[in-house]
């Protein structure tokens, strides 16, 4: 179904590039075929085509950024090539960093995300393409529909900190699916990487970092942004101010940063998955929702403190509206109590074993951990961002 949806929409793109080709005014110059900045120019107008919004339909080569940042001689060439949007609400810039191939004359031009871009990372030479680099390029990570939403990623501020969510989950831009984003301000407004990675500037007042597992996160709105192009960045390496900068497009009616959240080169949900030991949840709309910490709700307006990173092998203790769980000396209902975790609290799991089943928050399980203390508690009543054992079996 997927498969049969993409190959309708590359066919509609084609059609729809051939009539913008053919609508160009005479006497405009015909592009150099060795010109790979004018071959990324039209793959962004195909782009543009296909483009959730309408207004991005209509955008042309005057509205594409492509920046050539490395070249090996006439072989290869790689940078970022940006589709800029109107300065309007709701709206905001595409961005792909790309990799360009010239066989016989022809560049061949892939954007993050289509499967010919891991393709020329794995033959790009040294000279334009760091080792890090390639790796994070080739490396597709768990889809999180496949149920593994863990990140390993903080809230884009400093560790301590507590930053207003300013908008809950809501679209790169605005209101069209996935809820990939959303926007905080506060504290010291020094906007930091959610996880290692690689950073490139994608336009003025815009970031994005490149992480392992497939992941990648975009900032936008920066003041002060870093200029970057394949920097290595570790967790809370600053990237810029809270801003209004719009250089790219869309509207920012007060300073924060717009937090986009990526996976495998595409926009994905952001909600289920965890920042700093919050789960951001959707609301009805764009812009509405909330974020979990354990029983913990904040609401749009709200205050989000950054408790640092979830761990892989940690889950929060979310006792479903209680105060706390108890702890269990084995994994089931009958076994005794020995001791009780405070909803909110970080449990470092040690292994996991099937037991009687337990409904919380996310559903029935009868998956129970084994905490490193040696106590149990229930799988449903601990959110690790995967219904299945996070560090093996006991
Ligand atoms: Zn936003």
């Amino acid at each position: 179904m997927i498969d049969t949806r993409r190959r309708l929409g590359t066919a509609t793109a084609i059609l729809l590039v051939a009539a913008v080709i053919g609508t160009v005014p005479d006497g405009a110059q015909a592009a150099p075929a060795d010109d790979v900045t004018t071959v990324v120019r039209h793959k962004l107008i195909e782009e543009a085509v296909v483009a959730a919004d309408q207004e991005m339909r209509a955008a042309g080569l005057a509205d594409t950024r492509v920046t050539v940042t490395r070249r090996d001689g006439r072989a290869w060439a790689f940078g970022t090539a940006v589709l800029v949007a109107p300065q309007k609400e709701g709206l905001h810039p595409s961005g792909w960093i790309f990799i360009a191939r010239q066989q016989r004359g022809d560049w061949q031009v892939a954007l993050e995300g289509e499967a010919t871009f891991a393709d020329l990372a794995a033959a790009a030479p040294a000279s334009v393409l760091a080792r890090g680099e390639r790796d994070a390029f080739t490396t597709r990570g768990t889809l999180s529909a496949n149920g593994d939403y863990r990140t390993g990623m903080r809230l884009p501020f400093a560790l301590g900190q507590s930053w207003t969510l300013r908008g809950g989950p809501h679209g790169w831009s605005g209101s069209p699916r996935p809820f990939s984003s959303i926007d905080l301000f506060g504290g010291d407004q020094r906007v930091l990487a959610v996880r290692a990675g690689t950073a490139y500037t994608m336009c003025k007042g815009w970031i994005r970092v490149v992480h392992d597992r497939g992941y990648t996160t975009d900032y936008y709105h920066l003041w002060n942004n870093i200029n970057v192009d394949g920097a290595s960045v570790s967790a809370g390496s600053y990237l810029g101010d809270t801003g209004t900068d719009i250089t790219c497009g869309g509207s920012a009616s007060s300073r924060h940063v717009h937090l986009g959240f990526r996976q495998n080169g595409a926009y994905v949900a952001i909600a289920t998955h965890n920042l700093g030991k919050w789960v951001p949840r959707e609301g009805s709309t764009a812009y509405e929702g909330y974020a979990l910490h354990g029983s913990k709700r904040v609401n749009v307006g709200g205050s989000l403190y950054n408790y640092g990173a979830l761990g892989f092998t940690e889950g929060i203790v979310d006792s479903y509206g209680g105060t706390s769980v108890s702890r269990r000396s084995g994994p089931g209902t009958g076994y005794g109590v020995v001791g009780s975790i405070a909803d909110g609290a970080t449990a470092a799991i040690a292994c996991s074993s099937s037991g009687t089943s337990v409904t919380g928050r996310w559903g029935a399980s009868t998956l129970w951990n084994k905490l490193t203390d040696g106590t149990w508690i229930p799988d449903a009543y601990l959110y690790t961002g995967s219904a299945n054992p996070v560090n093996g079996s006991c």
